[in-house]
């Protein structure tokens, strides 16, 4: 185990390979990227072995904005034997290893998806080995390392173990969403997406409490709105288009035929800012730490949209921006970002007053 496997979107390998050596560079850990384009997933090869501990220790996915999950791993091994695939991933686990899960898996790509029916395949019969050979808890544990199996080619894995404390408990690290039929645009995953993954479970009651007030700037034809109003909330839908009509048949919707960076609510009852305005993450980052600062709404989902190149370096900048904002104002604040599923060109960032 010489290094970390991470996933992410296909062609964000270079942003998320940008971001992972910032982050482990603050933990004083030192290697390189290696990574193919548009393959769905970075190996990060560690100077030091024992800093491979160190990351996947203390870095989370949650704290990378362009990873939907990290493990330990080993070199890519080849299987050359395609009658026996089990036998030599078995053979190359140490033999006072206890794994609490097992996660046969493959890149979220084109390619990758090709393998998904191999790795449902071998899954059963490698748990059952793996259980034999007393490598494998006899039920799920997610409190102890999760074995992780990722086929690259049929014939190619890459074999490693995640802390369960850092890792994403989804397979592949999606959080996969069904489309409500009702809702006015495919959008609508974003936020429910967001909201899923920023909120922790035991806090959503609190922080989704119906009658709560909410404004949605860019909010048109309603995706968005449509989350907050199947929450219970009450929307100031802000944009010049048109809203779906079933939306404000609710009841719940007011619409304003405005420009989202001039409007201001009328009323400081506002706990939601949400905002999905095509805009230069700059302006969007300036206006939502506006709207924090001078106390309009305690808690903002936006989305950046992200430039082609230099993402990263461009998410960076906006919570530049906010940091400043913040700072000036004397205000304590959450910030959260995440390059999403359902996020293509953009990612999406929490922010809370504390
Ligand atoms: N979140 C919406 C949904 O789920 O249906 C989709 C929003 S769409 C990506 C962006 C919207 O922002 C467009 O409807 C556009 O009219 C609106 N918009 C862009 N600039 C705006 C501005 N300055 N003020 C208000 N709305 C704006």
């Amino acid at each position: 185990v010489n290094s970390l496997l991470l996933y992410c979107r296909a062609g964000f390998e270079s942003d998320l390979s940008t971001e992972l050596q910032d982050k482990l560079t603050d933990l004083g850990v030192f290697g390189y990227p290696v990574f193919t384009k548009q393959s769905g997933f970075v190996r990060f090869i560690c100077h030091q072995q024992k800093d491979v501990e160190t990351a996947i220790q203390k870095l989370a996915v949650n704290d990378l904005v362009f990873a939907r999950q990290m493990f330990a791993c080993t070199e890519p091994m080849t299987l050359s034997d395609t009658s026996d695939r089990i036998s030599p991933i078995i053979e190359c686990l140490d033999v006072d290893a206890f794994y609490g899960e097992l996660r046969v898996e493959h890149s979220d790509t084109t390619d990758g998806r090709e393998l998904s029916k191999l790795c449902r395949k071998l899954a059963v019969p490698l748990r059952q080995r793996l259980r034999k050979s007393q490598l494998l808890s006899a039920k799920e544990q997610t409190n102890k390392p999760c074995l992780f199996v990722f086929f690259v080619t049929g014939t190619e894995v890459i074999i490693g173990y995640s802390n369960p404390k850092k890792h994403s408990p989804l397979p592949l690290g999606i959080l996969r969403l069904r489309f409500p039929s009702a809702a006015p645009s495919r959008s609508t995953l974003k936020l429910d997406e967001a909201i899923q993954v920023f909120i922790p479970k035991s806090e959503m009651q609190t922080r989704f409490v119906p009658g709560m007030h909410a404004v949605d700037l860019g909010a048109c034809p309603g995706g968005w709105t449509y989350q907050l109003v199947q929450r219970g909330l009450f929307v100031q839908a802000i944009d010049n288009g048109a809203m779906d009509e079933k939306l404000m048949e609710t009841g719940q919707v007011t619409y304003f035929a405005e420009d989202g960076f001039k409007y201001e609510p009328r009323k400081k009852n506002v706990h939601w800012l949400v905002c999905d305005m095509i805009e230069q993450p700059q302006r969007v980052a300036k206006l939502m730490a506006n709207w924090l600062t001078k106390g309009w709404c305690k808690e903002a989902i936006f989305n950046l949209k992200l430039p082609m190149k230099q993402r990263y370096e461009s998410v960076l900048q906006a919570k530049q921006i906010v940091d400043e904002m913040m700072l000036k104002n004397g205000c304590q604040y959450q910030w959260q970002a995440k390059h999403l599923y359902h996020d293509r060109e953009e990612v999406t960032v929490h922010l809370k007053t504390l």
